[in-house]
């Protein structure tokens, strides 16, 4: 029965020779790479508008997209000439050379966008040079008239009918609500990309965005929402969220090579080291990245719609958003506070009462001696202090964040025991690790070491619940600050002003080793808001 099947078709194949395709079915075939949906049309038309140099676009969708997508630019336009090889494939005036495709400056470079949406569409273009206006009428690829019009200097693109001479592909489209955000994740990200055009965006004769040319900072606020944290160097521009912002996927993660919106786990992962111990594990930070690179060192010319981009040297790349990255919370401690201290500390601190035992340790030669915050009270473990307004200290986080520098600082203060600790151990290389660490220990046993003295910063009490946690991964960052968590512990006053101090000695004086916020700035206008609500 097989056999005969496949006689069959071989009969079938003999009769068959080879011919060309036709251009309409070429542009069909090509078509499914470049246009898969209303969202990759729609930005194949914005990398248009922005490549003749619009400084507005305007879009409307209907049903997703599906229905209708209009986009109207106020770019260089075309010519009667232009316009009507526009819609040629492999028609562009980007490049001219393979070579060329090193070294480009616009979104487009393949020529295949517009054949392939007019191969797919009820198609029409309204374009003028701010000479002569053209306005072309096309049906699956087919050109059916080519009138003269009225227009001013831009571009209009209408496109109707979707995947109408497609039925397979059009079967596969998704839902218009799941139409409608493609498009406007695609229209939020190219209009990140070009902050100086403005943008607007109607689905349905409803408005989802209508974006004014705007500084670049704005335009994020305005796209994504508040990103706390802001770099800037020569080539790269960054605003990234807090760490307990972290989210549980990576949608918020925006990067742009040279204005192009690219994905790139490379560079994800690069900003996630950055944030370091700051993020709980499977979590990620909202971000904006910008990113300016010689465009001979990339390579735009691997994915059909250019979504992929390839680094030709990887490593520095990722070492440099990395160390952009980490820069971004060293750079914190400046509290901008600009008036004169009107706290006077006392000379020496001699921690009376009985439950206060614990004194960090930190280089004496480094902290000034006057803070210029007033401690006013404590209340459990928060601590607060005045300075034009309130500030808010967590001091188990503050805590935390000293222990986890002061470990990790080869110089540090040890303090020996009155009565040695006994610990079990069971890997014998972490004797190497708690030595390193400042902590002098000895085998007393197959698996059992005395500990002699610890690092100041440590007390005996709370080392065994810190070796339990440091023993996990072996990291000093999040042993302290669960060790810190789990001691439930009184702070005095006096603990509270040395922790800050201490504290300004951090390079991150901001964030606790595992992301979350150590003091907070409380306003007046926050109070009034505050009481207002009662
Ligand atoms: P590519 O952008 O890769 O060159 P397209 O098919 O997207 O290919 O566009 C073909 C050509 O049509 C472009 O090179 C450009 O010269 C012209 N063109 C397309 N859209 C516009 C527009 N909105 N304004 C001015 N010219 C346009
Ligand atoms: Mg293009």
């Amino acid at each position: 029965m097989n056999c005969e099947l496949s006689g069959n078709r071989m009969q079938d194949l003999k009769h068959k020779k080879i011919a060309r395709l036709p251009e309409s079915v070429i542009n069909q075939i090509a078509a499914g790479e470049v246009v898969e949906n209303p969202a990759s049309i729609i930005k194949e038309l914005i990398d248009n508008s922005l490549d003749a140099g619009a400084k507005k676009i305007s879009l409307s969708i209907r049903g997703g997209g599906h229905f209708a997508i209009e986009l109207e630019d106020d770019g260089c336009g075309m010519s009667p000439e232009d316009a009507a090889l526009s819609l040629e494939r492999h028609a562009t005036s980007k490049i001219r050379t393979a070579e060329d495709l090193f070294s480009l400056s616009t979104m487009g470079f393949r020529g295949e966008a517009l054949a392939a949406i007019s191969s797919v569409s009820v198609f029409e273009l309204k374009t003028s040079d701010g000479h002569i206006g053209t306005w072309i009428k096309c049906r699956g690829g087919a050109v059916e008239e080519t009138l003269p019009c009225a227009r001013n200097q831009g571009t209009t693109i209408f496109v109707r009918s979707l995947f109408f001479n497609v039925p397979a592909r059009k079967k596969f489209q998704k839902s218009a609500s799941s139409s409608v955000a493609q498009v406007t994740k695609i229209v939020e990200l190219m209009s990140l990309s070009r902050p100086d055009v403005s943008f607007s965006y109607f689905s349905d004769g409803e408005k989802v965005l209508d974006l004014p040319s705007q500084s670049r900072k704005d335009r994020v606020e305005s796209v994504v929402g508040p990103l706390e944290h802001f770099a800037e160097e020569p080539s790269l521009w960054g605003l990234f969220s807090c760490p307990s912002q972290a989210k549980s996927h990576r949608r918020g993660q925006m990067v742009f090579v040279n204005g192009r919106p690219v994905f790139s786990p490379l560079i994800s992962k690069a900003v996630q080291m950055g944030y370091s111990t700051r993020l709980k594990e499977n979590t990620y930070p909202p971000f904006v990245l910008f990113m300016e690179l010689d465009p001979s060192s990339i390579d735009v010319n691997v994915h059909p719609q250019k979504k992929e981009i390839r680094f030709s040297n990887e490593s520095e790349c990722f070492q440099n958003v990395e160390r952009f990255t980490a820069g971004v919370f060293i750079s914190r401690p400046s509290l901008n506070f600009t008036s004169s201290p009107v706290f006077e500390p006392p000379p020496v601190f001699l921690f009376k009462e009985p439950e206060v035992t614990y004194v960090p340790q930190m280089e004496q030669k480094s902290f000034s001696l006057e803070i210029e915050e007033k401690p006013l009270a404590i209340l459990g473990k928060y601590c607060l202090m005045e300075k034009e307004g309130w500030i808010l200290v967590d001091l188990v986080r503050a805590r935390s964040r000293v222990m986890a520098d002061v470990l990790k600082d080869e110089k540090k203060q040890t303090q020996a025991l009155l009565l040695p600790l006994e610990i079990e151990i069971d890997d014998s290389t972490i004797v190497n690790d708690l030595e390193a660490m400042g902590v002098e220990c000895r085998w007393i046993g197959k698996k059992k070491i005395a500990v002699d003295a610890l690092p100041s910063v440590l007390e005996p009490s709370d080392f065994p619940h810190f070796i339990a946690h440091w023993k996990e991964g072996k990291a000093i960052d999040r042993a302290s600050a669960l060790m810190c968590q789990q001691a439930n512990r009184r702070y005095s006053l006096e603990e509270a002003i040395h922790l800050w101090r201490c504290l300004q000695n951090c390079q991150d004086s901001l964030y606790d080793p595992l992301g979350k916020k150590i003091w907070e700035k409380v306003a007046l206008k926050d109070l009034e808001s505050w009481m207002s609500r009662g």
